[in-house]
Order: C-alpha cells, then structure tokens, then sequence
C-alpha cells in the first residue's frame, strides 16, 4: 500500500511539473518567422551605415534630425521597409507628437507591422519590427493621452522607412531567404521557366 501511495504521489507530481512546464507555451504565442533572413554582411551591402544600425543592431537615430524634418515635410502616400520592401504606415496614420521621431497612431492595412516585448536598457517596452525581415523599427507607446484614433503612438526611426508618395510605385520586395529562392526558382523551372502572374 506504502508503494503504491508513493507511486501515486509521484505521478501526481510529475503531473504537476508537466503541467507547470506547458503553461508559458499555451501562453506565449509563438513569433512568427521573417521570411526574408539575410546574413549582416548580406546586409550591410545593401543598407547605409545608417539604415543597418538602426534596422539591424536595434539603434536609434538622433531625434529632430534631418530625416525628421523631411518626413515632416512628407504629404499623402506609403511608408515602407527601408530593408526589404514590405508596407508598413501610411501617411493617413501619421500625426505629430512632437517628440522628434516619426509617429503614427497604427501601422497600415497591410499589417506589416510585429510588435514584441522589449526588456532592454531596464524598462518593458514594446518594439515594433517589420513582420518580414525583422528589421528594427521602433517602438510603441500607449495611453499617453494622444488625441487619434488609438490613443498610441509608433516612434519610428525615420531611417527605417522609404517613403513613397501617393500615385508613386512601391519599391519591389526583396526577395526571400536563399532556401525559399531556391524553391521558388525550382517551381518556376518545372513549370516552363515561365513565372507565374500574379
Ligand atoms: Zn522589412
């Protein structure tokens, strides 16, 4: 009887740790993976010293700066990822805060925007990254007393943007990760050589 008490204590607890250890996975819903994943040589060749500190090392740029000052400037049209092409604001989300980095009170339609939490430099915070090739973009606040739609604010690096105004072409996406080049580029042989239209 002894044995058996112990063996079911035991299993109770193994329960328990088993449980104790699902827990955070059901809670924390996984990331959703770039599709564009580049080497940083791969991208320092095709962003400025700039452009690859702030979207790939997670920097920040000078506040009230140049690029500040032009997208101030900026009228009606599209913001997208300055690393792989991917829609993120519109100029209908912008609006001015006053804090010095580009604002907008929601990322655009196309939802390219991620949002993770960030413990860095000792506070919580939420970054924003581009969905698709996980470039830094900035952060977002919220309940700051804003008076737009959403009551939050997306402090942007403007470095981190290409701004495209209304009526102008979007810039072409960068392609995928080389493996999912190389698949993409094996279906389009077995079909002709022909890319399929879009
Ligand atoms: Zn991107």
């Amino acid at each position: 009887m002894k044995y058996r008490i112990a063996f079911l204590s035991a299993l109770a607890a193994s329960f328990c740790i088993a449980q104790a250890e699902d827990k955070p996975k059901t809670e924390t819903p996984a990331m959703p993976k770039p599709e564009v994943v580049k080497s940083d040589d791969e991208w320092k060749k095709l962003l400025s010293v700039e452009q690859y500190e702030v979207t790939r090392q997670r920097g920040t740029e000078r506040p009230n700066g140049a690029i500040y000052h032009e997208f101030e400037k900026q009228g009606e049209g599209t913001y997208y990822c300055v690393c792989c092409g991917a829609e993120l604001f519109t100029s209908k989300e912008k609006f001015h805060s006053g804090c010095g980095w580009p604002s907008f009170y929601d990322s655009s339609k196309a939802k390219g925007v991620l949002e993770k939490v960030d413990n860095g430099h000792g506070m919580k915070r939420i970054e924003t990254v581009c969905k698709r090739c996980d470039a830094h973009l900035g952060h977002v606040f919220e309940g700051e007393g804003f008076k737009t739609p959403t009551d939050r604010r997306f402090c942007i690096n403007g470095v981190a943007l290409k701004f495209v105004p209304k009526g102008g072409e979007a810039p072409k996406l960068l392609d995928l990760d080389s493996a999912a080049v190389q698949q993409k580029k094996d279906e389009v042989a077995k079909e002709g050589g022909v890319e399929p239209k879009k």
